[in-house]
């Protein structure tokens, strides 16, 4: 579980995060929704331990490693210079110097679907593949947590739903506790358990998704999710 209690954070006098209180059990698909600037990805920062905290507690509920807290960013940052495979060995972090790092990169790979290009060079891939391989990345250590910052956001439409459906399949197969910060609601909506508006730097809305997982897609009411952010 992720418990969040009275998290804030400012830059400067700019006070982006003003108290927020979450609590997210393991295994839950969370989405994060707001308005641009509400501080969505300081949110996901905080969490992934890239920014220190002001005043508040972030606490796992048992003692994590780096390597059990992932982001995904809507770039997808692999290293030009280093082909698929080892992009992918470097989600491992410490657990670089194991014996099995080859394997485990190559079976992250074969989740994506991807592991054909395994010894390709990022320059060559397409930007869905990209992202298929930055997730592949962030699968390969068997991390607890995976917070998704807008990940298909630059994503043409096709390739965004082929994208949503490996996210709900990984998820489904790997049982990690799932953050998805996305501007799509319908996108919040088909792939989620809940979805939590964030407002003036606090949790201003938080919403069950109760419709049953094949259903969901196209057939949410939206529009008083979407009337709130
Ligand atoms: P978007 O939907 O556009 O991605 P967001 O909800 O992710 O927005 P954040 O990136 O978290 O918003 O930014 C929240 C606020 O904090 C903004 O006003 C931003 O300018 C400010 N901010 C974020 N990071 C920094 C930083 N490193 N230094 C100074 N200000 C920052
Ligand atoms: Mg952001």
């Amino acid at each position: 579980a992720l418990t969040i209690r009275g998290l804030r954070k400012s830059f400067g006098s700019n006070e982006v995060l003003r108290g927020v209180d979450l609590h997210i059990p393991a295994g839950q698909f969370v989405a994060i929704v707001g308005r641009s600037g509400c501080g969505k990805s300081t949110l996901l920062r905080l969490i992934a331990r890239l920014e220190t905290i002001d005043d508040g507690a972030i606490s796992f509920g048992e003692a994590v490693r780096a390597e059990d807290v992932r982001v995904m960013f809507q770039e997808p940052r692999l290293l030009p210079w280093a082909r698929v495979l080892s992009n992918v060995e470097v989600g491992l972090g410490r657990d670089r110097a194991s014996s099995d790092v080859q394997v485990r990169a190559e079976r992250a790979l074969a989740e994506v679907g991807l592991n054909d290009k395994r010894g390709q060079w990022p320059a060559v891939l397409s930007g869905g593949q990209k992202q298929r391989v930055a997730l592949a990345r962030a699968l390969v250590s068997n991390p607890r947590v995976l917070a998704f910052d807008e990940p298909l956001g630059a994503l043409d439409a096709l390739t965004r739903i082929s994208m949503q459906r490996l996210l709900e399949r990984v998820w489904q197969d790997q049982a990690f506790t799932a953050i998805l910060v996305t501007h799509d609601v319908s996108e919040a909506v088909a792939l989620a358990d809940r979805v939590v508006v964030i407002d003036d730097g606090r949790i201003a809305h938080d919403v069950s998704v109760d419709i049953p997982r094949p259903r969901r897609r196209g057939s949410a009411d939206l529009a008083a999710l979407e009337g709130s952010i």
